[in-house]
């Protein structure tokens, strides 16, 4: 009996002080709302073996997609199925 108010003092720890989870970009504290851009390159990729994850608050995740966007623009305005008003929801599920 013990043991177990023991355990649910230390689960009401980890709620009421979660990991402090900051921004890789601009090193904001983003506990609750944040995005992770990973990578694991596998055979045959340049970086073989590479693991990245980032974890980007929301005006540093928008800002990568706008130059997701734009790069994308780049490479697409000559292809004759690109779509400008489909950019507005590029990546949206
Ligand atoms: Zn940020």
């Amino acid at each position: 009996m013990k043991i177990k108010e023991q355990e649910a003092l230390e689960q009401h720890k980890d709620l009421e002080q979660p990991a402090d989870i900051l921004c890789d970009v601009c090193m904001e504290s983003i506990q609750r709302n944040y995005a992770v851009l990973s990578a694991h390159w596998g055979n045959g990729s340049k970086h073989q073996g590479e693991q990245y994850e980032l974890h980007l608050c929301e005006a540093c995740f928008f800002a990568t997609v706008a130059t997701l966007k734009r790069e994308h623009r780049v490479k697409q305005m000559f292809n004759e199925d690109f779509n400008e008003a489909a950019l507005e929801k590029f990546g949206l599920k």
